[in-house]
């Protein structure tokens, strides 16, 4: 049997990086950068006002209170999107607004709630040294400087910077397309009547949210009867459509499960026994050159392969520099009984208090216990020589919300 670390690496290391594309800008949630981000100009471009106030000389101002108030002479109102024409002088000061630029002779701004007006003067009741409130070209990114690197996924702050750099037109790599077909002649569709013996498909349905969630697209291939050659057709037939296929069910050791003879008729295959539970059968290869997942049939199965092999795989793909989920150190408030031999997946509630992460199981965990998976917010792994662990025992856990 290989061990979980052993199959991922198996599989990522015959992961390739899909091509770059320029998309523009709104496009490239959810990608990742093909190229580090180069700052074209200084964000903020020029020293502004960081409040609504009064822009003066520190000089003027040294010294000045509510007792002592130092009264200016107002050259005006500048609101942000404009220039001053006129330069403040000794004895002066401009009104101005947030974002408003920083008039040449001023280096301060007082707070309007430190001033009071009166006539065409103000009286500033506040001294502050020379730059309060101002807001430096440059403070926040500087030309020239390197902002985010190749790799980074953009999300809604990455949207903001390329904005505010200009970046109309963004380098990332492509979204992976992944291919999701279930097998299994006792499949029927969500909008299908059940009939003895019949159960609906759920698989493609987990399949198709985790592939979204991961940043990449779904495109579900239907259900596929156990008969080889529909099989066969399903895949060739979409070859040129994806960049990977997940398939559910048929990996096991029954007489029906024909995936198996397909997969390792049309490409390269391995058929792995992984030590982890759930999902021991697997299989992983290539066919015409597209990367194909043999995920086992039970629901959780499908969820928790997915997630240790066919998401790393996707961000791979992607350019993600950050392939797996973040792993944490919790605290076991509940009695865990269990076999060894194989690494375990235990689906629990995770929540923080007291300083640690809690977590307690979420109830039966039968492979086929889907509804382990919607109560869980997180996968606790036991190793495969750690037998029943008492609360207070130490877990690290997989958060997957
Ligand atoms: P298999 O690996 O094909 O033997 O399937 C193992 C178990 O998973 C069986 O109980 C199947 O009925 C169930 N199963 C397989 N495919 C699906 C699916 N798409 N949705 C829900 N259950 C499934
Ligand atoms: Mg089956």
């Amino acid at each position: 049997m290989l061990s979980v670390e052993e199959a991922r690496k198996l599989v990522l290391d015959s992961i390739s990086r899909l091509e770059e594309v320029e998309l523009p800008l709104l496009e490239a949630l959810g990608l990742s950068l093909a190229q580090d981000s180069v700052a074209s100009n200084h964000i903020p471009p020029f020293d502004n006002s960081a409040m609504d106030g009064y822009a003066v000389q520190a000089g003027d101002i040294a010294g000045a209170s509510a007792e002592k108030a130092v009264e200016l002479e107002v050259l005006g109102d500048l609101p942000a999107g404009y220039t001053a024409d006129a330069e403040v002088g000794e004895g002066q000061a401009l009104r101005i607004m947030t974002g408003a630029p920083l008039p040449d002779g001023a280096d301060t701004v007082i707070p309007v709630e430190s001033t009071r007006a009166a006539g065409g003067k103000v009286l500033i009741l506040e001294g502050l040294p020379a730059g309060s409130h101002v807001r430096k070209a440059g403070e926040d990114v500087k030309a020239g400087e390197t902002v985010m690197v190749a790799g980074t996924p953009v999300g809604p702050a990455e949207l903001g910077m390329l904005a505010s750099l200009g970046c109309a037109r963004v380098r990332c790599f492509r979204r992976a397309v992944a291919g999701i077909i279930a097998t299994g002649d006792e499949l029927v569709g969500v909008d299908e009547e059940l009939a003895p013996g019949k159960i609906r498909d759920s698989n493609s349905y987990t399949t198709y949210g985790m592939v979204r969630e991961a940043g990449a697209e779904p495109l579900r291939l239907g259900v596929v009867r156990d008969d080889a050659a529909l099989l066969e057709r399903t895949i060739l037939d979409n070859l040129d459509r994806v960049d990977l296929f997940v398939t559910s069910g048929g990996v096991s050791v029954g007489d029906y499960d024909m995936v198996k003879d397909v997969l390792g008729k049309l490409g390269e295959m391995n058929f792995w026994k992984v030590a982890m539970r759930p999902g021991k059968p697997q299989a992983f290869g290539h066919i015409g050159g597209k990367p194909l997942f043999g995920l086992p049939g039970n629901p959780v199965s499908v969820m928790v392969s997915f997630e240790q092999f066919v998401r790393p795989a996707l961000r791979k793909m992607m350019g993600c520099m950050e392939l797996f989920r973040p792993e944490v150190s919790a605290v076991l408030d509940t009695p865990l009984g269990r076999k060894t031999g194989r690494a375990e997946y235990i689906r629990v509630v995770a929540q923080w208090h007291d300083g640690a992460y809690h977590v307690r199981a979420t109830g039966p965990q039968g492979s086929g216990i889907l509804r382990s998976m919607v109560l869980g917010n997180a996968l606790a792994i036991l190793p495969e020589d750690v037998g029943r662990l008492e609360p207070g025992a130490e877990v690290t856990i997989q958060l997957l919300r």
